[in-house]
């Protein structure tokens, strides 16, 4: 028997803080019918525009998944629509009063918990999917390659490579949306401290503490950076720990870089508007290489109609 639409039992509010602009944000995550797939709506907005969570409507991949639709952009989509397809909503309609949905611990952790303390039901009409029948590639020439081929159920391979001592070759495997609560919605996102510093320095980061992303540290560091670092971070004692990542915040998987970077794609390719029935192949992937092929994909969903 065909799977059931689902969207969510009751109404799920959550806030927190977004990354970028450090602003408290509030969602509302709200049931909708049948077919109505991700919607966002910017309340806080003149004529509170609503915004498909479609994937023709990215406007920008830096840092994040942003989407843009009749003149209202949402930042950071990509954790909470994740999170949606771990729990196998297909439905629902978000209010969200700021630009940025909320980054939370840097995983899908929460967006899960609230999702599933709500609980989802089930609707009228059979689940749409897309059951991909020729390989569909999006690739680039520095070994950014993220692919879909035919398969009877969505699986997601992940290979990562920075090239770095803390963070060389790792790699993540997801076999079914089933396992993703346990083996991938905690995982949170990661950041060298380069990048970190560089991005604190200049504003682009307000996020407010560090508790929300690895930080991954691949060169030494004299006591007096580190001193500066607590300062920077108000936190008391920042140190690097032995595997190089800094003390911070805990890491659940030795591979949790390699995990976070499926949860991204869960998230991204749920832009396609529909389950997907394929196999998902990502060599260095990033939000920029997910939302191509979801748009690729997104095409030959329309073509089809
Ligand atoms: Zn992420």
């Amino acid at each position: 028997m065909a799977e059931k639409q689902r969207t969510v039992a009751e109404v799920v509010t959550l806030s927190g803080k977004g990354l970028h602009s450090g602003k408290q944000v509030n969602l509302v995550i709200k049931p909708a019918g049948e077919n109505y797939g991700y919607r966002f709506q910017r309340v806080d907005l003149e004529g509170q525009p609503v915004i498909r969570a479609l994937a023709e409507n990215v406007v920008s991949t830096a840092r994040g998944t942003t989407l843009q639709e009749n003149g209202g952009q949402v930042m950071t989509i990509e954790h909470l629509c994740a999170a949606l397809q771990g729990v196998g909503v297909d439905n629902t309609h978000i209010e969200i009063d700021g630009p940025e949905v909320p980054i939370m611990d840097g995983s899908s952790k929460y967006f899960i918990q609230g999702l599933k303390a709500a609980g989802t039901v089930e609707q009228l009409e059979d689940r749409n999917y897309f059951s991909v029948t020729e390989k569909v590639v999006y690739r680039e020439d520095n070994g950014v390659e993220v692919s879909i081929e035919p398969a009877d159920s969505y699986s997601i391979d992940v290979h990562i490579d920075f090239n770095s001592k803390v963070l060389g070759k790792q790699q993540a495997r997801l076999g079914s949306l089933s396992d993703f609560e346990t083996e991938i919605s905690s995982c949170k996102t990661f950041v060298f401290l380069h990048e970190l510093e560089f991005l604190a320095q200049n504003n682009l980061i307000k996020g407010g503490d560090v508790d929300n992303a690895l930080i991954i540290v691949d060169r030494p560091m004299s006591q007096e950076q580190l001193d500066r670092l607590s300062q920077l971070f108000h936190k008391p004692k920042i140190e690097v720990l032995p595997e190089g990542y800094l003390n911070n915040t805990e890491r659940t998987f030795e591979n949790e870089p390699a995990r976070h970077k499926l949860l991204d794609i869960v998230g991204d390719l749920a832009l396609a508007g529909v389950h997907l029935k394929g196999k998902v192949v990502a060599n260095k992937p990033g939000h920029h290489a997910n939302t191509e092929l979801a748009k690729k994909i997104r095409q030959l969903i329309t073509n089809h109609k």
